[in-house]
């Protein structure tokens, strides 16, 4: 329930009617505006009719929330989030670039790819040391010395830097070594680790899932925020239909279809997205066009020899050209690189 305060209302008033839903079992957020005081009561919505809010001298007006992801939504929150990442900020005006190898793969790949990353632009990096892989016989990530050598190389060229976690339990040994965690698309509905992460204030890039509808994305950043993480930016990452001919379909309409729902910024990965080198470039441009407030694009310093995704990674030259095109279709849309 959203409580708009009258624009004469105190702070005792607003004091007294959080304590009085709180009694009530609801969870109160206090949100002063500019002009008026809103109170938002989250919970079972009809037991605050014990509290008869419509003839109180205090309140001008109550409404429902009626989106199911309350915290998520515009409902309470109508204005853009702006998450930082260390000294980089998702949801502004400028536009973010999230770069760097599928996998961390050795101190000289990882340190390489990130000098080259870095000159190009991109202002974070990202590197899994975790990786969730479709066959188990795949590579599975360096573990924790994949982690150490990010957050080396990260420390050293002082970027802020991502990697993905996969369960609850790889908090603590990814926590010193970066800046953010990234949920990854077979994590999205993964609720115990979505609670774990909500539970600090480490910024958090939650993928949607392959199959996943955008409520369902929505309701499960509304796990990380009802914990109490407010730091959630959702990333679009491509949805499984019946075409092969890219590994999947990058749903470019869930960018602003994500923005008329929902305060929180959105990024996109067309890696992932199109898994093919070469549509990398134009959907990265695309998803700037749509209002995506950054890009997560993966760079390996000799794609034919990665460990894992070569087929979609840049080179650091095919980086560099993509950069230099991102600038002007962010001007475009009134936006900078
Ligand atoms: C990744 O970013 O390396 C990754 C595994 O992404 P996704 O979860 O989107 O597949
Ligand atoms: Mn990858």
């Amino acid at each position: 329930m959203i409580i708009v305060l009258k624009p004469q209302a105190t702070r005792h008033d607003a004091d007294e009617l959080i304590d009085r839903i709180g009694a009530l079992g609801l969870k109160p957020l206090y949100m002063p505006g500019v002009e008026r005081v809103v109170i938002g009561a989250l919970g079972d919505e009809r037991v605050l009719e014990r509290l008869q809010l419509a003839g109180h001298p205090a309140v001008e007006s109550v409404k429902p929330i009626l989106a199911p992801y309350k915290l998520v939504g515009r409902d309470l929150h109508p204005s853009d989030s702006v998450i930082s990442i260390g000294p980089v900020e998702i949801g502004g005006e400028r536009i973010a670039v999230i770069a760097g190898p599928c996998a961390v793969e050795s101190p000289a790949q990882m340190g390489l790819a990130a000098v080259q990353v870095l000159e190009a632009g991109a202002t974070i990096l990202r590197g899994g040391a975790f990786k969730p892989r479709t066959s188990p016989y795949a590579f599975q990530g360096l573990g924790a010395a994949g982690l150490e050598i990010l957050g080396a190389v990260a420390k050293q060229l002082g970027v802020p830097a991502v990697t993905e976690v996969l369960d609850a339990a790889d908090l603590e040994a990814a926590d010193p070594h970066v800046d953010c965690y990234q949920i990854g698309a077979r994590n999205m509905q993964n609720f115990r680790l979505l609670k774990a992460v909500g539970q600090g204030r480490k910024p958090v890039i939650l993928k949607r899932g392959p199959s996943a509808r955008i409520e369902e994305l929505l309701l499960a950043a509304e796990y990380i925020l009802a914990e109490g993480n407010p730091n959630v930016v959702l990333c679009e990452r491509g949805i499984q239909t019946f075409d092969q001919v890219t590994r999947n379909v990058l749903d470019v309409a869930a960018v602003v279809a994500i923005k008329a729902r929902s305060h929180l910024p959105v990024i996109v990965d067309p890696s992932h997205g199109t898994g093919v080198r070469a549509y990398v470039a134009p959907l990265a441009r695309a998803a700037i066009a749509a209002g995506a407030d950054g890009v997560m694009v993966e760079v390996h310093p000799d794609p034919a020899t990665a460990l894992s995704d070569g087929a979609q990674s840049l080179d650091a030259h095919q980086f560099r050209q993509l950069m230099r095109t991102l600038g002007p279709v962010a001007a475009a849309i009134g936006r900078s690189l």
